[in-house]
């Protein structure tokens, strides 16, 4: 329920994960395996209640394959797990369709009175998924802003025909900087939060340092293997190796908690884009961020402060919590840390990181869909490059999954662009293109997508930075 700790510190299991013993590690399906792994980490859950968050969450309402994260063959071992079956079509649905409940059964068990309001700046996929996820669970509110300018056409959409009778959405003249700005302001307003207690609301946030998003994101990576089991692929034991499209480490992070709980992974691949703070960082120990953002084509990992890496590093440098808030505090007075020796070994020992410019990125998109006559969208084409970059250095032939984190269809025109060059995106509206690249792919455009035209604007609002605070209250404001 807190999401960040008072200190400002990140949440971590308090004893050091243990691998699980034997069979344990199997199971018939989706459903059957986030049992087994939430069960020891949600501790003061029963299993009822562990049971239906993972019903109301992982069914076939919200998921539109029965597998929740399938597994694709492109080629004799290369795999993709398609992590974008959710209602909003980006693998963030995996955490957010759970948290909500995991949330809500928190909120019951602690006796918590107050409604809890979340409270979300967004630059683009995170909102509609954390829209989705807690749009009409009780007890809860759900308050999303985003950046008037910030956002695509489709992104927008999403959010403005939101349906839900506990949701408010609101544009924000600006970029995301003045929103998120905005945003912060609001959770450091101590007689903001004072009254809003009186009213009965206690803010909370659904970004990814909260731990109730890690820990659903650990199931997939078990679930890939048991299909690979299931299917031949592998012998239970063998080693593969994971390849991920990062931004705020959160999902790589889960890889690693998967292989601490058992799961034989060999390689954790830590793709970047020209954002490549983190390929910088596990080649040479150090951490700078003090470097121009890039706008990119894989705009979900444009990031320069990676969050969850501190849950890494605090688990690698031997539990430290000195250590690890010395580096801490230089990041945030120098934009920058370098870690030990020792630390840096652990984590060359099994990450490995590079990362592909958006040519590089086109181009994957390009030559998978005429090699493999799959289409894949930015984010997980940037993990392609990354994966052939790796194999191209290292003699490795085990088997590689690459995590795929967002339909190609929410990234319809830099797909369109990389198949069909520029003159097929040009002047065109975005809904349109999403048309075209069915016709052209013979792959429908997913439901929720197709659908948006057809759907009434419920969300007009556009306000300013200032008055954000305002509009909370506003909205908050018993009727
Ligand atoms: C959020 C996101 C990422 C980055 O994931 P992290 O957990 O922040 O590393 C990658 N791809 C897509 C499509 C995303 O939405």
């Amino acid at each position: 329920m807190k999401g960040l700790a008072t200190d400002g510190g990140l949440y971590v299991p308090a004893e050091e994960i243990t691998p699980f013993t034997g069979k344990k590690l199997f199971a018939d399906n989706y459903q059957e395996l986030a049992n087994i792994i939430f069960v020891p980490f949600l501790s003061d859950f029963d299993s009822s209640e562990i049971e239906g968050a993972i019903s109301s969450a992982y069914n076939d309402n919200n998921f539109d394959h029965p597998l929740i994260t399938p597994l694709h063959k492109l080629s004799g071992s290369l795999f993709v797990m398609e992590l974008w079956h959710g209602p909003t079509y980006a693998f963030k649905d995996i955490a957010l369709q759970i948290l909500p409940h995991l949330l809500q059964t928190a909120v019951k068990k602690t006796g918590e009175k107050s409604e809890i309001v979340i409270l979300t700046a967004t630059s683009g996929d995170t909102g509609k998924s954390a829209l989705e996820g807690f749009r009409d669970v009780s007890g809860t509110r759900i308050i999303v802003f985003f950046p008037e300018k910030g956002v695509s056409e489709v992104q927008k959409l999403q959010m403005t025909t939101q349906e839900g009778c506990n949701v408010v959405v609101a544009a924000v003249k600006g970029n995301f900087d003045d929103t998120q700005t905005g945003v912060k302001a609001i959770f450091n307003d101590h007689r903001l939060a004072d009254q809003l207690a009186n009213d009965g609301y206690r803010l909370s946030s659904a970004n990814s340092i909260n731990w109730g998003r890690l820990l659903p994101q650990i199931v997939y990576y078990f679930a890939a293997y048991n299909n690979l089991v299931g299917q031949g692929e592998i012998q239970p034991g063998d080693e593969i190796n994971y390849v991920v499209p990062t931004g705020n480490f959160g999902n790589i992070l889960a890889g690693y908690y998967a292989r601490q709980l058992g799961l034989p992974v060999k390689r954790l691949i830590c793709a970047a884009n020209r954002n490549n703070v983190l390929s910088d960082f596990i080649k040479s120990g150090i951490y700078n961020s003090c470097r121009r953002l890039y706008a990119t084509s894989s705009p979900s990992m444009d990031i320069l402060i990676s969050s969850n890496l501190e849950r890494l590093l605090f688990t690698l440098n031997g539990r430290d919590p000195e250590l690890l808030s010395s580096w801490m505090t230089d990041l945030s007075n120098h934009g920058e840390y370098r870690i030990n020796r020792g630390t840096l070994d652990s984590i060359q020992n099994l990450f490995w990181s590079d990362y592909a410019d958006d040519e590089e990125t086109r181009q994957k998109i390009a030559d998978t869909y005429r090699d493999f006559n799959y289409l894949i969208d930015t984010h997980t084409a940037v993990g392609k490059a990354v994966l052939d970059k790796y194999l191209a250095l290292e003699n490795d032939s085990c088997p590689a999954v690459i995590l795929s984190t967002a339909s190609p269809f929410k990234f319809t025109g830099s797909v369109m662009q990389a198949l069909f060059g520029n003159n097929a995106v040009k002047n065109i509206s975005e809904l349109e293109l999403l048309e075209t690249l069915a016709r052209e792919t013979g792959i429908e455009v997913p439901a929720n997508l197709a659908g948006l035209r057809y759907k009434p604007i419920r969300h007009k609002q556009v306000i300013t930075s200032e008055t954000m605070r305002d509009h909370l209250l506003y909205c908050l404001k018993p009727f």
